[in-house]
């Protein structure tokens, strides 16, 4: 083969392939543009899953006629001029390739009229080709319609997925950046059916509500928190919420859609105790921090952020979804049973881990679809165009400017529960507290309330206690990685759990004598557990402690049909009060549920 340089026709497509991979790449730069062309409402209509039509109408400022032409050029941009001009970047774009690429892989039609012109034009591109131009009334901004993707790429074609795995991404994306952008009234159509329309009132409750729909949403609850390092705000929900997976579980960080395990750690050790194994809350989380934090220098094809400090974020995290999860809006009511959870399994004495609940759907507007339909068919990993962007031009600056961070950070009134505003009743049925403040009804679970007290009280003295060893006649023998042979951190947590062992050999202890609470075969898993998770990095958790001391306080509290005496009541309320969790039994039951005054008058038609 001889070498020739390939015609503008063949490096256009090469180059395409990179930046459009997939109809959702096309939704994502035309958005992109119209949010940088400021415009207030975007529609985005799609046909075929993007594969057949892709349209998108804003109202932005639109391209004079003279400059049309040269947008469809590549490396042709309003938004930079100099390199000097990355610095102080604030639009989304501005590497002048999208539209070019777009239209060369496509049979491309744009109708665009600026305030100041009369008429707008219209211009026609196959392959990037110009076909025909023409001058048509028209409203002011952009329209850009899409045909026919990848209709002279067969090779690129054939990959495409589904028409429903192809939407669903679409979907889904326009819904994180609709979140993002939540002054801007977003429009979602597809096949010629609205799947959701925002209203661009900047908050982002009413987004979410627009967005995802469905009527538990509006029982998401408002979380904030702000340190030196990291302000985050979002809404999370009643630990009464819960889901089967994590799908509904939304990170940002700086107004970028991501994933990062560093927030579910945080986002589940928050919720710690309140849910069941197996059940995930849903979370809408924005956290803001300044960008020197974050590691930008992430490879392309990672979807996840990197921070400098995970920890810093985890545990921000968490602080931020246990203050929420104090507070009297928190509180598990008991409409939530029956209308959040129709698999009622989180009601459900521990695990159903494997069970894939399937949540109804409840659609506010009938007309409207429910965009679950599309979700639910899209693989559990989250397209992350933008920071994907972000990622592959390595140097670029962190765009800051734009939107930094999350829409209205409004510190919301955050008022924690407070127990000293109850007037406490009997207990009915020798089983339920009552008890009631000015708005509510309350009933506690005097058997849960007390396994809740008693374990707290034997978790700390098991902190605080000796512990006790019991010698075991064969030693059990230890193989310990190279890596933590010089680290003598392990071997002293062990040793105060009880532990007593010996360095034997090169890579092996000797353990002499274990924890008096455990059987031999626990303390040999345990250990060894133990270590595997020490060399991961990972915290340690005493899951065998923690579960004898369920048990135990378990054992030791009062039951259900016990009768106790109004001073005993107060006296275990006394104790409730001074636990760390006093809202939950430690295998995620709640201890009291309420009622409030309202929902009581709903149901004796006071009111409606
Ligand atoms: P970039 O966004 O990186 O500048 P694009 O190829 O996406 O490159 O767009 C090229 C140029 O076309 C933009 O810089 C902008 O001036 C103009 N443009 C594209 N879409 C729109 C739109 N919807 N409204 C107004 N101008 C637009
Ligand atoms: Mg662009």
């Amino acid at each position: 083969m001889s070498i020739k340089v390939l015609p503008k026709s063949v490096t256009d497509k090469i180059a395409a392939g990179e930046v459009i991979e997939r109809p959702v790449s096309v939704v994502k730069e035309l958005v992109e543009n119209s949010i940088d062309a400021d415009a207030s409402e975007i529609t985005i209509e799609i046909q075929g899953g993007g594969k057949d039509l892709i349209r998108i109408t804003d109202n932005g400022t639109g391209i004079e006629k003279p400059e049309v032409k040269t947008a469809f050029l590549r490396h042709a941009t309003s938004k930079i001029e100099t390199a000097e001009d990355l610095k102080s970047l604030n639009t989304l774009g501005f590497r002048g390739e999208a539209l070019a690429s777009i239209a060369a892989v496509s049979r491309l039609e744009i109708i665009t009229k600026t305030k100041t012109e009369k008429s707008g034009i219209k211009l026609l591109l196959h392959g990037g080709e110009i076909i025909s131009e023409e001058n048509i009334g028209c409203p002011d901004g952009t329209t850009i319609i899409v045909r026919d993707l990848f209709y002279n790429l067969p090779a690129r074609h054939k990959f495409l997925k589904t028409e429903a795995a192809e939407s669903g991404k679409i979907v889904d994306m326009v819904s994180r950046l609709a979140l993002t952008e939540t002054n801007i009234k977003f429009r979602l159509i597809s096949n010629g059916k609205t799947l959701f329309t925002t209203l661009g009132r900047g908050d982002i409750k009413s987004t979410i509500i627009s967005v995802y729909k469905d009527r538990e949403y509006k029982e998401l609850i408002p979380c904030y928190f702000k340190n030196d390092k990291i302000e985050i705000n979002g809404y999370i929900s009643r630990p009464s919420f819960t889901r089967a997976n994590r799908r509904n579980q939304y990170f940002f960080v700086n107004g970028r859609t991501i994933k990062s395990k560093p927030i579910e750690k945080g986002v589940m050790s928050g919720y710690a105790e309140r849910v069941f194994d197996g059940r995930y809350p849903i979370v809408f989380l924005f956290l803001k921090m300044d960008p020197r934090y974050l590691d930008i220098n992430i490879h392309p094809n990672k979807k996840e952020i990197r921070f400098d400090d995970d920890v810093v974020v985890t545990t921000a995290v968490r602080d931020a979804i246990v203050s929420t999860l104090n507070t009297k809006d928190a509180v598990i009511k008991g409409e939530d049973i029956f209308t959040l959870n129709e698999d009622t399994s989180d009601f459900k004495y521990i695990t159903n881990k494997n069970v894939e609940n399937i949540p109804r759907n409840v659609n506010v507007e009938a007309e409207q679809v429910d965009i679950k339909q599309f979700l639910s068919t899209k693989p559990r990993s989250i397209e992350n165009p933008v920071l994907k962007s972000e990622a592959e031009s390595e140097d670029m600056p962190f765009n800051m400017d734009h939107k930094f961070g999350s829409p209205d950070i409004k510190e919301p009134e955050l008022k924690p529960f407070n127990f000293d505003e109850l007037t406490f009743g009997e207990a009915i049925f020798n089983t339920y507290i009552t008890a009631t403040d000015e708005n509510n009804f309350y009933l506690f679970d005097q058997h849960a309330a007390h396994e809740r007290v008693n374990y707290e009280k034997f978790i700390d003295a098991y902190f605080r206690a000796e512990k006790f060893s019991q010698v075991l006649l064969l030693p059990i023998t230890l193989e310990v990685p190279i890596e933590i042979m010089e680290d003598d951190n392990w071997v002293k947590i062990l040793t105060d759990m009880g532990y007593v062992m010996e360095l034997f050999g090169e890579s092996q202890y000797i353990i002499r004598e274990i924890p008096e609470f455990m059987e031999i075969s626990e303390a040999e898993a345990f250990a060894n557990t133990f270590i595997d998770e020490y060399v991961e990095g990972n915290s340690i958790k005493n899951d065998v402690v923690i579960e004898k001391l369920i048990t135990k306080a378990c054992k030791s509290s009062i039951k259900a049909h016990d009768h106790i005496s109004k001073d005993e009541i107060l006296a275990m309320i006394e104790q409730l009060k001074l636990c760390k969790n006093p809202f939950s039994c430690p295998h995620g039951r709640p201890t009291f549920i309420k009622f409030s005054l309202y929902e009581i008058e709903k149901m004796f038609k006071r009111v409606n």
